[in-house]
């Protein structure tokens, strides 16, 4: 095999959208994007709901949801070498989920939690994702951590909306929370990674993305010499 690509499934999402010469540089050329400032009050929001729901039983997430409860968070996970019979080049999936449930039928689903409004282009946004994961976990490599069969994916949303006080000096910060289930489908995932891959082998990087602010200002700093 010529070369074997790490992919992230976060940059499925978002690097991926946002500009496929930037993913491209990232993976092949290892040459990354400066990061941007995230909110950290986000992550605390994303560990305080992991925080909640660990141990609870798969109905808080959701009463539409097969009997069990809320049995892993923040664990790696890594794939076996995805290859297809066209193509001498591969790639494999590492990278931490979010929150595994195990359903009391012996299956099991992965969710992701979301500081957001519950959109349905979510779905279709998130679901390499999350398919990623369950594909690194129902196709682990050599004894890396694995669960099988993962029958259940999907988003659970908090879009906060109101503000209450509970005590004094203590505000709480209150949110609808939704369900969102993502379908699966392990094949449609398997043809978009080679259509990633088709990207990936390209002798040379893709377009850049024409309304991106960074490279507008590389191509500014190259013109000007600042
Ligand atoms: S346009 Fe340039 S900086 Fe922006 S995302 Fe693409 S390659 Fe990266």
């Amino acid at each position: 095999m010529n070369a074997v690509y790490k992919l992230s499934p976060s940059d499925l999402t978002f690097l991926w959208d946002e500009c496929k010469r930037c993913f491209y540089l990232k993976i092949v050329r290892n040459f990354n994007r400066p990061p941007v400032a995230f909110p950290s009050i986000f992550t605390r929001i994303d560990g305080l709901m992991k925080e909640f729901f660990y141990q609870l039983p798969s109905e808080e997430i959701s009463p539409l949801l097969p009997p069990g409860n809320v049995a892993y968070a923040n664990k790696w996970v890594n794939s076996e070498i995805i290859s297809f019979t066209h193509r001498n080049t591969g790639c494999f999936i590492r990278g931490i989920f979010d929150t595994v449930l195990a359903f009391s039928d012996g299956s099991y689903a992965v969710i992701d939690f979301k500081t957001t409004q519950p959109k349905k282009e979510h779905i279709a946004f998130y679901s390499r994702q999350l398919h990623a994961y369950a594909y690194a976990l129902e196709h682990p490599k050599g004894d890396s951590f694995s669960l099988k069969p993962i029958s259940t994916l999907g988003l659970l949303c908090v879009e906060p909306v109101t503000m209450n006080r509970s005590q004094e000096n203590n505000l709480a910060l209150q949110g609808e929370v939704s369900w969102l289930e993502v379908p699966k489908d392990e094949s449609e995932f398997l043809i978009f990674l080679d259509g990633v891959l088709s990207v990936l082998d390209s002798e040379v990087p893709p377009a850049k993305n024409p309304d991106c602010g960074f490279c507008n200002y590389r191509e500014n700093a190259r013109e000007t010499g600042y």
